[in-house]
């Protein structure tokens, strides 16, 4: 199997049923990778508040690092966009600069490109909405403005998700509506050039980080010691499962055994096709 179909079959699996193969467009990760790594100044939005827990929780925060890690070793420029509640966890572990998102914010320079990873992004009715369909706008800075304004400015997005409310799934609206529970209140309607569906959100930055390891002909991953590093970290800090809602070291429910199993299957991928 060609090594960008292999890392897509990896990163979908559903373990969680969540419904999201419909979503799925392929070819998406290996277009995404190369059109990043023709970037010079990537905004990485990531951090979703869990309503029960009154924290944000452990995807998207991993899948951020894991990219901005793997761009900044190839000399590309990199800011983490987030909450003000939630910048300092999130620099605990970022490999360059990172911002707070208020309203009228813009970064500068202009980026080249915006990637997204597990952002909620805003519904039909301008809320924000988690899976079950309650609102959390009050605790999701609208950043996703800047997604609206990107195709003016002449700049690239890529949207990562696994649940259809995030930045990017506008691209495929109709679908998450049909395929997605509560899907008509919760579809995010904003869309992006570029969208990865996975089947957790930090499996497939973590497929984009593999796709660019591929064509830059270098393995770009993070390690499993840095993943487990990472997640004890925001464990630590108060971040919690975005499905349990337990400040526990794991992710959308799943044990560090089936979560872990993607990135050795992605790292094969890669140091098999690096070998070769
Ligand atoms: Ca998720």
């Amino acid at each position: 199997m060609p090594p960008f179909s292999a890392i897509e079959q990896v990163i979908s699996q559903d373990p969680g049923n969540r419904g999201v193969g419909p979503l799925i467009l392929p070819g998406q990760v290996l277009d995404a990778a190369q059109s990043l790594l023709q970037s010079q100044f990537v905004v990485i939005p990531t951090g979703f508040y869990v309503l029960t827990a009154g924290a944000f929780e452990t995807d998207g925060p991993p899948g951020a690092w894991a990219l901005e890690h793997a761009l900044s070793a190839l000399g590309i420029a990199t800011q983490l966009l987030t909450d003000p509640d939630f910048v300092h966890v999130l620099s605990l572990q970022a490999a360059g600069p990172i911002a707070a998102y208020r309203e009228g914010w813009s970064p500068e320079p202009v980026p080249s490109h915006f990637v997204s990873i597990e952002r909620c992004g805003r519904a039909a009715d301008s809320r924000y909405y988690n899976l079950r369909g309650l609102d959390i706008t009050p605790f999701t800075a609208p950043l996703d403005d800047l997604f609206l304004n990107a195709q003016a400015a002449g700049i690239e997005t890529i949207g990562i998700g696994d649940g259809g409310n995030e930045i990017g799934m506008g691209r495929v609206l109709p679908l998450v509506k049909t395929s997605i529970p509560n899907g008509e209140q919760i579809a995010c309607v904003v869309p992006t050039d570029k969208l990865i569906v996975s089947g957790v959100s930090n499996w497939g930055a973590w497929g984009l980080v593999a796709a660019m390891s591929v064509l830059a002909k270098r393995n770009l991953l993070p390690s499993r010691a840095d993943e487990i590093t990472r997640i004890q970290c925001l464990v630590e800090n108060g971040v919690v499962d975005g499905k349990t809602g337990c400040n526990e070291p794991t992710v959308d429910g799943l044990t560090a055994d089936v979560y872990l199993q993607v990135l050795d299957d992605l790292h094969r991928i890669v140091n098999w096709e690096l070998s070769r």
